[in-house]
């Protein structure tokens, strides 16, 4: 029995998740839904509205009947500095990041009007598309970064963010020298990581051909020091960045080996991509349980390559789905999973709709290291985004005929974006709620 002064406010909406087990991932709903949340914002019950207003009558309801409640998304990659960067077009990922990335990350630079409107606008977007928690690369400017995560602080959102380490191949303007990017990323670390239960750091050397030895030796031995810091860069995304990376480490066994020669591998490195792998560099990746970002929409826009999802998952790899902005091309979380199903069709291979929430909700939360995330149930903190299934006339009629919570789903991975977001949630408390759904 919960006690009555333990209840604080009971949230009515058609709750819809998905559920995984060692063997099965499955989605489920309760059409008339309540989620009895106590003062810090922790689901202490769930069940049937009705079941749960009649053991608590006297308590406020937050009615969003006939809307529905999801775990909000968590986006394991993204790139503050690539706000404006969307759609830049370039053949292939080395001439992007030459043509469009550096030149532009160069604006992201100290603290000032430019990157604090930046940093508003781009958890703007973050929470429009229902995102409450992201893995962000900031630019490799120190004082940017803590804008960033001011930012983050102010508006309640969870963050992962790490200021981008590069001493190398890239213009003055953004280069970094050691001892400099030391002494900012100690000051960061200081300062923010685990400042609350929100925000955390990421040591986030942006790639091998970026990092000299010696830098990756200080990320390194910085992250040695403190096993509950995180470590995200990027791996195996496309051919060209491959070959760069033989040549300038003739002495590695391969890509991963540079990362993994250098003690850059753990149970909270997040690499983006692993697209172009091999058996022995994925068993590499499985022994140290390292987390990987799938970017389909930034694969595609790139052409980088086509992400093997069902390999990696059936392999119990940890696989989580990242935007990438900006060679991805959305914010949106349901975007991305829209393509990550049609990369896996490419692949001749099929991936369910409740998998493809998993690695944006659920199995993103449990592979970051967050018991309490991804889920609307008991013990969990309520972290949700209210979704009207009426907001957009097409959405509505496919989610009428769906015959059941995995159909349901799939209408939303097609047709829900930000018009469809009513409101979202951290911990109980608004962090967004939609003009268009006054
Ligand atoms: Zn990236």
């Amino acid at each position: 029995m919960i006690p009555p002064h333990e209840a604080h406010v009971l949230v009515r909406g058609h709750i819809l998740h998905v559920v995984q087990t060692q063997t099965h991932t499955h989605a489920e709903d309760i059409l008339d839904g309540g989620l009895l949340l106590n003062k810090s914002g922790g689901i202490i019950k769930r069940g049937s509205f009705h079941e749960l207003l009649s053991q608590f009558p006297s308590l406020d309801v937050r009615d969003h009947s006939g809307s529905l409640l999801l775990p909000s998304f968590i986006d394991s990659h993204i790139h503050f500095p690539q706000l404006d960067m969307i759609g830049s077009c370039a053949e292939e990922l080395l001439l992007w990041l030459e043509n469009y990335t550096f030149p532009r990350e160069a604006a992201f630079r100290g603290r000032n009007a430019f990157v604090e409107a930046a940093a508003r606008t781009f958890v703007d977007e973050l929470v429009k598309n229902g995102t409450t928690f992201a893995a962000v690369y900031s630019s490799s400017c120190g004082d940017a970064t803590d804008v960033l995560f001011e930012e983050f602080d102010r508006r309640g959102i969870r963050g992962i963010i790490g200021k981008v380490s590069m001493d190398r191949h890239c213009p003055p303007a953004i280069e970094v020298g050691v001892k400099k990017d030391k002494s900012w990323t100690e000051g960061l670390i200081k300062k923010w990581h685990r400042k609350n239960d929100r925000l955390h750091y990421a040591l986030t050397p942006r790639f091998a051909p970026s990092c000299t030895n010696e830098l990756m030796e200080m990320i390194a031995s910085v992250y040695r020091e403190d096993a509950s810091l995180y470590l995200q860069t990027h791996y195996a995304e496309n051919q060209n960045e491959i070959k760069w990376v033989t040549d300038l480490f003739p002495e590695a066994k391969s890509y991963l080996d540079v990362y993994d020669s250098r003690g850059l591998l753990g149970p909270r490195t997040i690499l983006g991509h692993s697209i172009h792998t091999n058996a022995m560099d994925e068993a590499l990746l499985q022994d140290h349980g390292v987390i990987i970002s799938h970017c389909p929409t930034s694969n595609l826009f790139l052409g980088s390559g086509l992400f093997a999802a069902r390999r990696y998952l059936s392999q119990g790899q940890k696989v989580t789905l990242g935007t990438d902005v900006g060679a991805g091309t959305s914010f949106s979380q349901w975007q991305t999973m829209n393509e990550a199903y049609k990369v896996a069709q490419l692949r001749q291979e099929r991936i369910a709709p409740s998998e493809l929430f998993a690695l944006a909700t659920t199995a993103a939360a449990k592979h970051l290291g967050f018991d309490d995330l991804g889920l609307l149930d008991e013990g969990y903190s309520a972290d949700y985004q209210v979704i009207d299934p009426a907001s957009r006339p097409v959405l509505k009629r496919h989610f009428d005929i769906a015959k059941n919570a995995e159909e349901r789903l799939a209408a939303l991975i097609h047709f829900a974006d930000d018009r469809s977001l009513k409101a979202l949630y951290v911990k109980g408390q608004s962090v967004y709620q939609s003009t268009l759904h006054p």
